[in-house]
């Protein structure tokens, strides 16, 4: 399993500086002369046009990166550009890339990675003293080491190392042989049923957390209309909302890993071989798409939480599927008859059935990946509520404004 290690960076920030700069030097010269390439001949250059053109324009210069690091910011161009022709192709309005970089991050392929006993030795150009990265000792009995990353954190202002590995770990064989379905929801993140029980994961802490989010940007963006556009204090204040909504993001992504590690064990207490995922084509109801677009937008519309679901099922033995979610939160599981529910709860008119809101849509998931159409699986048994693990831990302390534990600042 190829797996990503974070690890401090002990590199001197001038140094770790230089490098990010040189890279995104590369990576700034490529775009430009794509698109002033573009604007005057109306030619849309190919990758390797561009790359040999760069190579051609730095010849003489000295040089900083190991060539295959110089590749990879090269490349970063139309790796972007790549992705965004293929939202373009299924009717998203996204931007080509167009932007200067003036830090980006350092790459070394495998090729520019060499191992010494417990030592990573990360080449530079020729002539320059590679550099020395001790392996911490959990990375000591790893495969192989594929790609090493040079990555500036903003929210605490340090380097990081990024040590993608080859673990050598086979995924595990699967807990079972159920399907449980999952439904993604806002209120609560996840709920699942294995069609008599539900489990409905529950994570406060994630609106909050959101609610915050917009509450404090809207205080900082208040603040920064007292100034003129570009102005000195404008700036500092644009920096710190920059760097709030970082830290911001940071702190989702580490409840939605929790929230995930939850969904996963509960589908494996359940007995899981196969989840199946309810899947909201929102982008998909607004244009007409042809069959493979709708595959590809089922591949990444659905946001973090699902990607970070379906990796570590994968890890586990679990397979994941996606499910419509159409109707599933609308459909009576004892009748079949459909109506919108309001507030948490859903209560049939007809049958007088009546149940969780988001438990209605995991079992209606379920009746989906069975039998193609929601309303044929009524749960017969026990509705139950959990919190993330950790989340659970941290749950006092941050409702009542104390000490954070340093676990908490992620
Ligand atoms: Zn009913």
């Amino acid at each position: 399993m190829i797996r990503t290690h974070i690890e401090p960076c002990r590199l001197n920030r001038t140094e770790a500086d230089a490098l990010n700069r040189a890279s995104g030097e590369r990576y700034t010269q490529v775009a430009v002369f794509h698109w002033r390439t573009y604007r005057h001949t109306g030619h849309w250059l190919s990758q390797d046009g561009a790359e040999k053109w760069n190579d051609r324009v730095n010849a003489g210069q000295p040089v900083l990166l190991h060539t295959h690091s110089i590749d990879a910011a090269q490349q970063g161009f139309y790796k972007a550009c790549k992705t965004a022709r293929r939202y373009r192709n299924v009717g998203l309005d996204t931007r080509y890339p167009y932007k200067r970089q003036k830090h980006r991050t350092t790459i070394w392929k495998q090729t520019g990675i060499r191992r010494e006993g417990d030592t990573l030795v990360l080449a530079r150009a020729q002539g320059l003293p590679p550099i020395r990265i001790t392996l911490p000792e959990h990375l000591r009995n790893v495969l192989a080491v594929r790609e090493v990353r040079l990555i500036y954190d903003r929210s605490k202002r340090r380097y990081f190392w990024h040590i993608v590995v080859e673990t050598g770990k086979q995924p595990k064989s699967a807990p079972g042989t159920n399907v449980v379905a999952v439904d993604l929801g806002e209120v609560h993140p996840a709920a699942l049923s294995d069609g008599r029980h539900t489990v409905i994961i529950t994570c406060r802490e994630l609106r909050s957390q959101r609610q915050y989010t917009a509450k404090r940007l809207a205080e900082l963006r208040q603040q920064q209309s007292a100034y003129k556009r570009g102005s000195r204090r404008w700036k500092r204040l644009q920096k710190r909302i920059n760097r709030f909504l970082y830290q911001q993001a940071k702190r989702t992504r580490d409840m939605e890993h929790k929230v995930s590690r939850e969904v996963i064990n509960t589908a494996a207490a359940m007995g899981a071989g196969v989840t199946a995922i309810g899947d909201v084509r929102d982008a998909a109801d607004k244009v007409k798409l042809g069959k493979k677009s709708n595959q590809k937008i089922a591949n990444w519309s659905h946001g973090k939480l699902r990607q970070s679901i379906t990796y570590k099922a994968e890890a586990e033995g679990i397979q994941t599927e996606l499910v419509s979610e159409r109707f599933t939160s609308q459909t009576c599981p004892q009748c079949g008859s459909r109506r919108k529910p309001r507030g948490r709860g859903y209560t049939c008119g007809q049958c007088g059935f009546s149940g969780h809101r988001d438990g209605l849509g995991a079992v209606n998931i379920l009746s989906v990946q069975q039998h193609g159409t929601p309303g044929r699986i009524c749960p017969t048994g026990s509705t139950t509520y959990r919190i993330p693990h950790q989340v659970r831990v941290l749950r006092s302390p941050l409702n009542t404004g104390g000490q954070l534990p340093e676990a908490a600042v992620l």
